[in-house]
């Protein structure tokens, strides 16, 4: 049953499950939480990096793993099933027992404490000692692809693809705000193991991110 929730980019683009699961020593297990938006894209791009990337919907699965990525796509879905499935506490335990933790726009939200702008009764799994706004950018510019600061990373500006993006509108006392606009609107937080963006770098090509988070992964792991 395992080797059917794998995920390897010898399998793109489809979703054919593997027969055997040829584990790569010392590659990390990485999930992705698989219940709504760009699964793939993740899944495609840690795999690239050499991770073993596993989809993640229940406790078991979220149990094998050394770090989780949370996908772009709609909070208030990934919310609603994230509570369906029973995994808003376990997810709340591993990431106060320290599990790296990167959430891209989507994501960012179910890590952020606190949000506005939330559907009704949404709730996010937190960690982050952080306000996000969603759709922050209104309708004006709800997609917009803009080129970041990325010092920090090391290396050239990076290449930024927003796409109904939230802001985070308030850094706690916890919390770092790492990658800025040019404006001073903040677009990645960290705090510990826990790293959020508002933008999607997997669907850019942008990998330093990834690596920055699999960096942690594989000092846990
Ligand atoms: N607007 C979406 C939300 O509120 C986030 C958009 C995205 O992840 N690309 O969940």
């Amino acid at each position: 049953a395992d080797s059917a929730k794998r995920w390897s980019a010898s399998t793109s683009p489809t979703w054919l499950p593997r027969t055997v699961s040829p584990s790569v020593a010392g590659s990390p297990q990485v999930g992705v939480l698989a219940y709504q938006g760009d699964v793939r894209e993740h899944a495609h791009m840690l795999s690239l990096l050499g991770a073993d990337v596993v989809l993640v919907r229940h406790p078991a699965e979220l149990a094998r793993v050394d770090g989780l990525v949370i996908p772009g796509g709609e909070s208030s879905v990934i919310d609603k099933l994230t509570r369906m499935f029973g995994m808003l506490h376990p997810l709340r335990e591993r990431i106060a027992t320290g599990m790296p933790v990167y959430g891209t726009c989507a994501g960012l939200i179910m890590l952020a404490d606190r949000i506005e702008g939330a559907a009704p009764g949404q709730q996010t799994i937190g960690g982050l000692d952080v306000t996000v706004q969603r759709n922050a950018f209104g309708a004006q510019a709800e997609s917009f692809e803009t080129t970041i600061d990325a010092s920090v990373l090391g290396g050239a500006p990076l290449h930024a693809a927003f796409i109904r993006a939230p802001i985070v509108s308030e850094v706690g006392p916890a919390a770092t705000a790492f990658l800025t606009l040019d404006d001073g609107r903040i677009v990645g937080v960290e705090q510990g193991n826990l790293m959020g963006t508002s933008f999607h770098p997997e669907v850019s090509g942008e990998t330093r991110l990834h690596e920055r988070f699999l960096a942690r992964v594989r000092a846990v792991a």
